[in-house]
């Protein structure tokens, strides 16, 4: 399997090439040249696997000749060995025809264990064989962050470097990312939004001397990998459901990057039966607004209940347009160019319908998130995480009109405590692997929005000798 840039960058490049990378060498994402279609056998064969089977599958349809099936194998059963919940990504019936996939039993407690967890072992392995050195850089809204630091700190191949916006995540995603206390990973506040930090790193990967003086590498949630191996879910997800073929469900995803969202549009491309991906936003709501009036434009971020979904500029999307502009990297660039010269363009009306096929979309105020955590507490003693409770209310929309959601749980309540305590006034305990992380001291760098400041901590790290 070949990868291309959607902004045509010359040539393909391999995945392990596109794992290491993150962003391609032009700005543009990585895609597949094609995505495998699996026949209704297939999809029936797979239903009596468990979570770690199914992932071997997928990925390795993806992998190339990265791993061979046993290291591949390997990696997913030491990734995944460390969930607290047997399934993995366990459904739970909200209401009827209403299931919510919970996926917050990994060691940080968000959706984004999944893939983190399987992406360092992919780097730990791939690095040795190579015997390669590098530094990883990662903007955050507060769960890749914490996410990335459990699965890369004391890892010999690796620094890690972590941007998260100063004071807009909350307290324990916070501390979760500045008591690792390993000397491989560095942690920076930047004074600005999660926009702000994404733009440092784009930068960052723009300076080529930078990137190659010092092996950079970024596992946002713009690195192909991770889209990846977050497809298992939704098959688990189907899987669990016990639908017989031909029914359709549809997925609601709390949505801030378009990763997560993207993934389940690449489980529909494979073929696995879903009605559509329903993108649920809080007040930055970007892509709700492209989705019903065909213009993509920026605002200024808003601080909501919500915070890992504080984001005005959703970077998946561009793979979406990749797709439905056939393919023409002229025509993304063009798009791009607008995005960056006058912060918004416009899609054309033909191409948001074909959109609408398989796409649907809300929006959620931040005092409609606090009504439906009480909802749920109340009618059936379920919490649910401020982002997770998002996508619950835009899919209520959606059962109410008769179709069967899946909801993704993409976090804990645990870890945004302040929030869910005030929307329920009771105090919700803390899990165990929480209770740790406050207990420690902090280290953390605060920084003004500066390219310049992180290449040169990045630059002076003892680590740059290759
Ligand atoms: C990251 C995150 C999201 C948004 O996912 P994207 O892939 O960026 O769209 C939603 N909820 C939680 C809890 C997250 O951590």
């Amino acid at each position: 399997m070949l990868y291309h840039s959607t902004r045509g960058l010359d040539g393909s490049r391999s995945f392990s090439e596109v794992l290491h990378s993150g962003l391609a060498e032009d700005g543009g994402l990585f895609v597949p040249e094609s995505v495998p279609t699996l026949n209704r056998g297939t999809i029936d064969e797979w239903k009596h696997y468990s979570y770690e089977e199914l992932a071997v599958e997928i990925i390795s349809l993806f992998s190339g000749d990265c791993f061979s099936r046993s290291e591949l194998t390997d990696i997913v059963y030491q990734s995944y060995s460390g969930f607290q919940h047997e399934i993995k990504s366990p459904l739970t019936k909200l209401e009827e025809n209403h299931f919510l996939l919970e996926l917050f039993h990994g060691p940080t407690l968000a959706f984004k264990d999944f893939a983190m967890q399987v992406i360092a072992k992919m780097f730990a392995r791939t690095l040795q064989k190579k015997n390669l050195k590098i530094n990883i850089v990662t903007a955050t809204s507060g769960d890749t962050g914490s996410a990335a630091v459990e699965a890369f700190k004391n890892l010999s191949n690796v620094n890690l470097y972590v941007l998260y916006p100063h004071e807009r995540i909350s307290q324990i995603q916070r501390m979760q990312m500045t008591t690792a206390n390993a000397t491989n990973i560095k942690v920076f506040a930047v004074q600005g939004t999660f926009d702000d930090c994404q733009s440092i790193v784009k930068r960052l990967f723009a300076d080529k001397e930078l990137v190659s003086d010092v092996n950079l590498s970024g596992v946002n949630s713009i690195n192909w990998a991770r889209i990846l191996i977050q497809t298992v879910y939704y098959f688990s997800a189907f899987y669990q459901l016990k639908f017989v073929y031909g029914e359709k469900v549809s997925f609601c995803v709390p949505t801030g990057n378009f990763g997560d969202a993207y993934a389940g549009y690449l489980a529909k491309k494979m073929g696995l039966p879903i009605n559509k991906i329903i993108v649920a936003t809080n007040e930055n709501d970007i892509l709700d607004r492209v989705f019903k009036t065909g213009t993509y434009k920026s605002d200024q971020v808003s601080q909501t209940l919500s915070p890992s979904m504080d984001i005005q500029v959703a970077s998946n999307f561009e793979r979406l347009l990749f797709d439905l502009l056939n393919k023409d990297p002229k025509k993304v660039c063009e798009l791009m160019n607008k995005l960056a010269k006058k912060g918004g363009f416009n899609v054309d009306k033909k191409i948001i319908k074909q959109i609408l096929k398989d796409f649907d979309s809300g929006a959620v105020t931040d005092k409609d998130t606090v009504t439906t955590i009480g909802q749920f507490y109340h009618s059936r003693e379920v919490i649910l995480c401020p982002h997770s409770a998002i996508g619950v209310r835009v899919a209520q929309d959606f059962v109410n009109a008769g179709e069967t959601v899946i909801s993704l749980g993409t976090a804990h309540p645990a870890k945004f405590k302040d929030t869910v305590e005030s929307a329920l006034n009771i105090s919700i305990p803390i899990p165990l692997p929480l209770k740790d992380v406050i207990k420690k001291n902090e280290n953390v760098k605060v920084i003004s929005p500066d390219k310049g400041l992180v290449a040169e901590e990045i630059r002076n790290s003892k680590f740059t000798t290759y």
